[in-house]
């Protein structure tokens, strides 16, 4: 059984132990307020409850919260209870200690990044600093309204000489501010509300002590936030980071096949942006491998090896590998791909292309390997739909043998999935394309009330390159960017443009 902290909510904020226990796990019982990208770390077969789905409500939970941790623990289950930040800040981590230690089940604690250490980094407002604070004071500003029951000192925390963070204290912020000033803060000592920190949806607000809850209001920064009063929030000026990324903020949908979407997630993310994964396309093992078996069998008689993606250079591996045979079935051959991805899957089996195009795109392989391939014979491998130009290309100069190893298919949108839910309430800023297909795919498979959006580009269409535009275009709908490299990197580069306008 262990207590552990989930940190603030960027899924990297979590501890190497936090990871090892969730891996572990037989039962994770998680707070509304754990993003549940963490939850991946546990193992599929693992339970997943969050706690608000125990019957009663809060602050009646609690003892359901004990009593389930208790029962799964002693039915031999290795339970994790995840909890935002910290779970002894402001969490009633010790709470749940103490019931499992009067019920006798033996647990380990595993800190976690608080609220206040996440904002503050991402916020760029160090909570200590040589010249402008000393100390550091963690207040919950969630306090029973009933001032007799106040546990607060007020006039210790104004006069607390240092910062002061308040967990839990956007809802009373005018009472908070106004006990301060009260007490003796000066109303125009620097103040930040900083909402949902270190996420991609964070936002901060600055202004003097007496002027931050109206500032909130106007901005309309709602829980989970905190908030930071002290000279150091100045320093935001001069060291903020996390909010400058050239993506911060923006939503962006990602559309590729999900097994192929984590790379372009995780560089969305170092952007600053969130991702939203909707798969249009889903990639098929063939149920027929009779070709491709009777290519395999000719390949002693062919020179090149022509890959167009790294899905048809991962499915030929694994016929290859499954017939019994292995690398060495290609050492005659002269490879080609047709962009860095594609190059990047045949490195990771230890082979090295021999050519691919400066533009990665059909014609640009055909440009290459025209004078390379002259009077050889090339077996291109390639998805069961595509173009067909570099076949009927290189047909006249070589002779071509083209084989699908790997389908592609339309990936049904359920109705219900909250990306596509998120593109319905107008919650996207862009959708990236990376292929002709997908971009069909999801202009198709969206429905008519997420067309009509696009077609006013919300979101805007970012492609890959001008032949996915092409089919963006053909399906009348506007193109807000497109790549100059035809790679994911490039529809990198074109949606950081586009966000700086
Ligand atoms: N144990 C947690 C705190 C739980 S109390 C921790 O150590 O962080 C919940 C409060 O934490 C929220 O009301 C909010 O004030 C704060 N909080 C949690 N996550 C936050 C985040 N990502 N950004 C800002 N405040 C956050």
């Amino acid at each position: 059984m262990a207590l552990v902290g989930a940190g603030p909510g960027h899924p990297g904020l979590l501890t190497l132990r936090a990871v090892e226990c969730l891996r572990q796990a037989d039962l994770v019982l998680y707070d509304r307020l754990v993003p549940v990208r963490l939850l991946e770390h546990a193992s599929s077969s693992a339970r997943l409850l969050c706690v608000e789905e125990l019957p009663a409500r809060h602050p009646d939970r609690y003892p359901q919260i004990h009593q389930t941790m208790i029962d799964a623990a002693r039915q031999g289950l290795r339970v994790v209870r995840l909890k935002g930040g910290d779970p002894f800040l402001f969490g009633r981590g010790a709470e749940e200690a103490e019931a499992l230690r009067a019920a006798g089940v033996p647990y380990e604690v595993v800190p976690g990044v608080t609220a206040a250490l996440g904002a503050s980094a991402c916020a760029g407002i160090p909570l200590t600093h040589r010249q402008h604070a000393s100390a550091v004071a963690l207040v919950t500003g969630h306090e029973q309204p009933d001032k007799a029951e106040s546990q607060l000192d007020w006039g210790a925390l104004a006069r607390f000489p240092g910062t002061l963070v308040f967990y839990m204290g956007i809802a009373r912020l005018p009472h908070i501010v106004r006990s301060l000033i009260e007490n003796g803060k000066p109303a125009d000592v620097p103040a930040a509300a900083v909402h949902w920190g270190t996420t991609s949806r964070q936002r901060t607000v600055e202004a003097t002590l007496e002027g931050l809850p109206a500032r909130v209001a106007e901005m309309g920064i709602a829980a989970p936030a905190l908030v930071i009063v002290g000279p150091v929030v100045g320093m935001r000026e001069k060291i903020s980071w996390f909010e400058d990324r050239p993506l911060f903020g923006k939503r962006v949908l990602v559309t590729r096949p999900r097994h192929q979407a984590a790379d372009l997630v995780r560089r969305l993310e170092e952007l600053g942006a969130s991702a939203l994964v909707l798969p249009t396309v889903e990639v098929l093992e063939l149920e027929d491998w009779s070709a491709v078996d009777r290519a395999l069998a000719e390949l002693p008689r062919c020179q090149w090896l022509v890959f167009t993606s790294a899905n048809g250079v991962h499915a030929l591996m694994r016929r290859l590998f499954a017939g019994g045979r292995d690398l060495r079935a290609l050492g005659h051959l002269r490879l080609a791909v047709i962009g860095p991805a594609t190059g990047d899957a045949l490195r990771s089996y230890h082979l090295m292309p021999d050519a691919m195009p400066a533009e990665h795109n059909s014609e640009g392989l055909v440009a290459a390997l025209r004078p390379l391939v002259t009077g050889q014979r090339v077996l291109l491998a390639r998805a069961d739909r595509g173009l067909d130009l570099l076949r009927e290309q290189l047909s006249t100069v070589a002779e071509v043998e083209q084989v699908a190893v790997y389908r592609q298919v339309d990936h049904f949108l359920a109705p219900a999935d909250e990306a596509l839910e998120s593109l319905r309430r107008g919650e996207v800023d862009y959708a990236t394309l990376t292929s002709s297909n997908i971009a069909r795919a999801l202009i198709l498979g969206v429905g008519e009330e997420v067309r009509e959006r696009m077609k006013k580009g919300a979101p805007g269409l970012v492609t890959i390159s001008p032949r996915t535009s092409a089919a963006v275009r053909e399906l009348e709908m506007p193109v807000a960017g497109e790549a100059q490299t035809y790679t994911t990197e490039g529809v990198l580069e074109a949606l950081c443009l586009l966000a700086r306008r």
